[in-house]
């Protein structure tokens, strides 16, 4: 009897130790696979900041492998893991920017066509109240006034980025003052303007002389901005001669951002109009 009693007790020690024994085991299974879990979402993390990356190294080379690129990058993730969709962008400053080397012109709109930079600033240097630029270009911009002055020549920002509507109201303006078939060799319709992409900008000098008038490519300031300009960046849009390319008449006080090494490369191959330097169609006029 008291045997059995003691085998009894065995039995019942054993067997706490046994539930025991599995209660710690699912633990440590449990703890495993919320570590496993954890380091596949660092993983999906990690992987969507590639592509985002990717993104924004072919945003500065193509504007049509940005979009394939975007196609590409969206599906794979969705392949993947649905969720990942929601992860937030690692650099949201650039998200929805467009490439420096983004091409407008009378052929192609800028798309959005409500686009408008999410990083527009005011430059440090003489301008006319109000003028905004992409922060891409405005530091290189600051570099390039204080340059000229070093050299002598006080220039001026008259403006660079016009949204959507303003363009539309100054070409509305122009095509009742002159009518359209003039308007149109030197102001863009709405959606077509360099100035939208907050990346182009017009100087004039601070007294007014030629302002955005042929006449300023004969300034001293306006000589000094064409031989100078790609040193920082910004390439003359608009030349005299590159009308059947570009679209417009000479606009020695336009200038276009397209980067230091671009512009450099621009400059030293002797490109006649932005259109042929990236291997794109001349844009003479509207279709
Ligand atoms: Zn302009």
């Amino acid at each position: 009897m008291s045997l059995s009693f003691t085998t009894l007790r065995t039995a019942f020690k054993a067997y706490w130790i046994i539930i025991l024994g599995i209660s710690m085991l699912l633990i440590i299974v449990a703890a495993g696979v919320l570590v496993s879990t954890s380091s596949d979402n660092e993983t999906l993390t990690s992987q969507s900041a590639n592509y985002d990356e990717d993104v924004v190294v072919l945003t500065s080379q193509d504007d049509d492998k940005e979009e394939a690129a975007q196609d590409s990058s969206s599906q794979e993730v969705v392949e993947e893991e649905p969720t990942s969709q929601t992860t937030p962008a690692p650099e949201p400053s650039t998200s929805g920017m467009l490439s420096v080397l983004t091409l407008v012109n009378k052929r192609i709109a800028i798309s959005p066509l409500s686009y408008s930079p999410s990083n527009l600033t005011s430059p440090d240097v003489t301008k006319r109240s109000g003028a905004v630029i992409d922060a891409r270009a405005a530091q290189s911009l600051e570099e390039m006034f204080a340059a000229a002055k070093d050299d002598g020549h006080s220039l001026m920002l008259s403006n660079a980025f016009r949204s959507y509507t303003t363009q539309q109201t100054l070409y509305n303006n122009y095509v009742a003052r002159d009518g359209q078939a003039a308007a149109d060799t030197y102001s863009a319709r709405p959606g077509h303007s360099e100035h939208q992409t907050g990346l182009a900008a017009d100087i004039i000098v601070p007294s007014g002389t030629c302002s955005l008038e042929a006449c300023f490519g004969d300034l001293p300031e306006g000589k000094w901005l064409a031989e100078n300009s790609y040193k920082y960046g910004f390439i003359i849009r608009y030349t005299k001669t590159n009308k059947a390319e570009a679209g417009y008449t000479y606009e020695p006080w336009h200038i276009r951002y397209i980067g230091v090494s671009d512009a450099t490369a621009y400059h030293e191959s002797n490109a006649s109009s932005l259109e042929s330097y990236l291997g794109k169609p001349a844009a003479p006029d509207y279709l």
